[in-house]
């Protein structure tokens, strides 16, 4: 068989691959940078699983001065949205994910979307036919089914192989009468492999691997000229140099026959890294997170509770490497970019979506911020998702920084709030304005005697530039005055000598103030609050 003149009369407009070769050429990197992809179909919005994902293959990019480049495979043309790469991608940036190479930002390598290379895959695939690898398959639909059933009846191996795949042994001559004919066609890979033998594979995840070798004659173009994912996947990580491919565990056992199409083009292979999805415990059964079963695999609840993106990314580095945490504990002020990830300290069993380990991680950072840091998260949060507080915030902006650095910025900082969303329920008595319709709850037989503390305190304690200990002296003394203990182990030692104790009166003081029982320091409070606001809110309590 001529298989040079069989390829031209396949794809007579073909361009010879030298072509492709030239125009993308080895990338100039340094040493060990490598490149990596994440290559999602566009098929909605991504949730916390491709996230994470993704985030692998920006990771190692990065780490190694290397690229990252987000690919769109759009050949399955069924499941594509319209605006499904916009999605994607804004979804990474949101991330800070640095995308180097993609639809959007354009690159030496593209184009990056794979409806777009057809042309390129016509020439690959020429050049497979070229070489005696690939050949056209003329099998109708009808064929195929009645194969598959002899097959099955057989209890033989389904597919087109050996014996079965009859189009392998087409004359040139039956070919012409094909195409002149107008008869539709479909390449296959012509594969040399046998079950019987042994396919040893690395992968930098699940380390050596072992299958039967691939003996299908696959699909590789389609007969409208789109190739399936194997083919397509094959040219594009060779063109573009990935050195680095992750994708989805599930393609592991497709993995002799994607080997054997690289090895038919004589490419040099990118290593291969399965990733396990991430996992959810419900009840006793352990599952793949899924979008439709659990709310907070969608990014947007994430973006609606506010939870820092840079949180979301230091809780992936945790499940990423098992000594990521001990890492971090030890470097506490340092950035997930600092530390140098590896993929055999990945997990091989999978992870699990752990809320309340991105909660705990979440307010560990939130308390490390400079209080101008969480306002400005605050600030972009609420614009979106709460314009009253954002208006608020902003009106009286110094103030709110101030009320945010409150117990920020020492040894042990507070840890009140995970979420941007839960920034309000702990600091909205601080503003008037939501404060005006606060309602006290106050126990009804204990109202005389705390408009009495509270009278007291205001006319005859309470003075705006005392220092703390004076603060809490004079707290003391009007306990007194009022027969409360100031002093805790005389109270515990005696209480019923005393009304309460001085624990008590500044509950009343805090309470009058904020209503709320629990508060951060009240003197640093009341520091803020300011002469007016409090005398304000002491006539409210009188008043009642
Ligand atoms: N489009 C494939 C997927 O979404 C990509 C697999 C790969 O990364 O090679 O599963």
């Amino acid at each position: 068989m001529d298989y040079k003149k069989l390829a031209n009369l396949l794809y007579p407009n073909a361009k010879d691959i030298e072509f492709y070769e030239k125009k993308y050429p080895e990338r100039n990197l340094d040493n060990g940078a490598e490149v990596c992809r994440f290559a999602p179909s566009p098929t909605g919005r991504i949730h916390m699983g491709n996230l994470f994902a993704s985030f692998i293959p920006e990771v190692f990019a990065h780490q190694s001065n290397g690229v990252f480049i987000l690919r769109i495979e759009d050949t399955d043309q069924v499941r594509i949205l319209d605006n499904g790469v916009e999605l994607i991608y804004n979804d990474l940036k949101t991330y800070n994910y640095q995308i180097d190479e993609s639809p959007l930002d354009g690159g030496e390598y593209g184009p990056y979307v794979q409806t777009q290379r057809k042309e390129i895959y016509e020439s690959y695939a020429k050049y497979l036919v070229s070489i005696g690898r690939a050949y056209p398959c003329f099998c109708s639909a009808e064929d195929l089914d009645e194969m598959r059933h002899h097959q099955e009846e057989r209890k033989e191996q389904i597919g087109y192989y050996g014996r079965y795949a009859k189009c392998r042994n087409l004359s040139l001559e039956d070919v012409e009468k094909h195409l002149k004919n107008g008869d539709k066609f479909v390449l296959r890979l012509k594969s040399m492999g046998d079950p019987d033998k042994k396919f040893i594979f690395k992968d930098l995840v699940k380390g050596t691997i072992e299958l039967p070798q691939n003996n299908l004659d696959g699909v590789l173009i389609k007969s409208d000229g789109i190739p399936p994912y194997a083919f397509a996947h094959v040219v594009d990580d060779h063109l573009m140099h990935t050195t680095i491919v992750t994708r989805d565990d599930s393609y592991i056992s497709s993995v002799p026959y994607h080997m054997e199409l690289w090895d038919a083009f004589g490419f040099k292979k990118p290593k291969f890294a399965h990733l396990l999805p991430i996992n959810k415990k419900d009840g006793d059964i352990i599952r793949k997170i899924s979008k439709r079963k659990d709310p907070e695999a969608a990014i947007s609840y994430h973006h609606e509770k506010g939870i820092p993106v840079e949180a979301v990314k230091l809780y992936f580095a945790t499940l990423l490497n098992s000594n990521f945490e001990g890492w971090l504990l030890q470097n506490p002020d340092k950035s997930y970019r600092d530390f140098k990830f590896t993929f055999d300290k990945m997990s091989k069993s999978g992870s699990l979506f752990d809320m309340e380990k991105l909660i705990s991680i979440s307010k560990n950072y939130l308390s490390k911020l400079k209080a101008s840091e969480v306002f400005d998260l605050l600030d972009a949060w609420s614009k979106e998702f709460d314009i009253d507080f954002n208006k608020l915030i902003n009106k009286y902006k110094e103030y709110t920084i101030n009320v945010l650095n409150i117990e920020r910025e020492q040894k042990k900082p507070r840890k009140d709030f995970a979420f941007y969303s839960e920034i309000k329920p702990q600091i909205w008595y601080m503003f008037d304005e939501l404060f005006e319709d606060a309602e006290y709850n106050f126990e009804v037989n204990q109202i005389d005697e705390i408009k009495n503390v509270i009278n007291l305190y205001s006319e005859k304690y309470y003075n705006e530039s005392d220092d703390k200990e004076t603060w809490f002296n004079k707290i003391k003394e009007l306990s007194e005055e009022l027969g409360y203990a100031s002093d805790m182990k005389a109270y515990k030692e005696n209480p019923d000598s005393y009304k309460g104790s001085v624990a008590d009166i500044s509950n009343i003081i805090r309470v009058a103030l904020t209503t709320k029982t629990t508060t951060p320091d009240l003197y640093e409070i009341m520091h803020l609050l300011g002469k007016d606001r409090i005398q304000k809110r002491f006539k409210k309590v009188i008043n009642m």
